[in-house]
């Protein structure tokens, strides 16, 4: 095993996917000399339990750029570090029950097209050429988002972990940290295996990203909300159809109705948008676990 090091010029706090991405991107622009520190396995926290769908989608400029820039990243990602991965692109739907919301695709579609995105609205006698098994009795359109699909989180994490490994970039895992303190001009991070002497400290703690910035001062204005996914058993009539087209059925979203449908496998994954979301792990009654794992299903 290598040594511990004790100095860096960043030390990124959480192994999840925010903080495995910062660290490959960090060296990808030469900063190598950088440490990632894991409380526990990478992926532990709630990267491990997404959906793993990756949306081009937003209102906003920026975060629609950024999730443009992720798209294109994990379609090269897997050849560039050489490490394989689950990634479909099957494109979306996203539903309009309303001129409204027909209104809100025609902006997002301009935004999406400036990018260089190839988004496009449908009319409500186009939606099923792209989607068989959906009534269109109650839609005003749709927006088609070629560039939607789903990845496998943990292996996307695992993938840039190696990418930023191969550049020279550390992961320190099992390694919580438990303190931090000022000295001089640099960050001192500790941790049960000693400490480091950093420049720069990137809070990537997740869900835990409250606790973390108490170690530094800092009150970080955040909310541990719940949400989940249901996974359906083999649908035959999906099955039958992705074999005969060769694919996958695109992701709907109804944001109207709240919920987004994919498939998985040849089945469907059904995330429901929760209307009256419980903040969790807030109050002294409901403490936040130590970790946030799926507990073993018995037999
Ligand atoms: C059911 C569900 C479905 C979701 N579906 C999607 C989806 O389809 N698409 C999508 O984009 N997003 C989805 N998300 C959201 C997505 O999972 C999160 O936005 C993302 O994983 C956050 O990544 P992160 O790296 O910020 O946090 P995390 O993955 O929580 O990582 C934080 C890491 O910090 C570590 N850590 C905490 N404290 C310390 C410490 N003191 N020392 C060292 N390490 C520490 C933790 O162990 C953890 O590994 C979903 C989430 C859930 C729960």
């Amino acid at each position: 095993m290598s040594e511990f090091p004790t100095s860096a010029r960043v030390v990124i706090i959480g192994g999840g996917a925010v903080g495995v991405s910062s660290l490959y991107h960090l060296a990808k622009a030469g900063w190598t000399d950088c440490v990632l520190l894991e409380k526990n396995e990478l992926t532990s926290g709630s990267t491990w339990h997404a959906a793993g769908n990756v949306p081009t989608f937003s209102a906003s400029w920026s975060v629609m750029n950024m999730q443009r820039y992720s798209a294109e990243l994990y379609r090269r990602l897997a050849q560039e570090v050489d490490y394989p991965m689950n990634y479909h692109v099957t494109g979306s739907l996203r539903l309009a029950h309303g001129k409204e919301r027909m209104r809100e695709f025609q902006r997002v579609k301009s935004m999406g097209r400036y990018q260089g995105m190839d988004i496009d609205v449908l009319g409500v006698d186009e939606i099923n050429s792209r989607y068989p098994f959906l009534s269109t009795h109650d839609l005003q359109g749709a927006l088609y988002d070629p560039n939607d699909g789903d990845i496998d989180p943990a292996q996307l994490t695992q993938a840039l972990a190696k990418g930023a490994r191969d550049m020279g970039a550390k992961i320190i895992r099992f390694c919580p940290v438990t303190g931090a303190r000022r000295d001089g001009d640099e960050w001192v991070i500790s941790t049960p295996q000693g400490d480091i002497r950093c420049e720069y400290v990137v809070n990537a703690a997740g869900y835990r990203a409250q606790e973390i910035g108490k170690l530094f001062g800092r009150d970080v204005p955040m909310m541990v909300m719940s949400h989940q996914y249901l996974l359906f058993d083999e649908i035959p009539e999906i099955a039958a159809w992705s074999k005969e087209q060769g694919h996958k059925l695109p992701l709907l979203r109804d944001v109207d109705s709240s919920y987004y449908l994919r498939q998985e496998k040849n089945g469907m994954n059904l995330g429901p948008y929760e209307r009256n979301c419980r903040a969790h792990w807030a109050t002294a009654d409901d403490p936040m676990p130590d970790d946030f794992f799926v507990p073993a299903v018995p037999g």
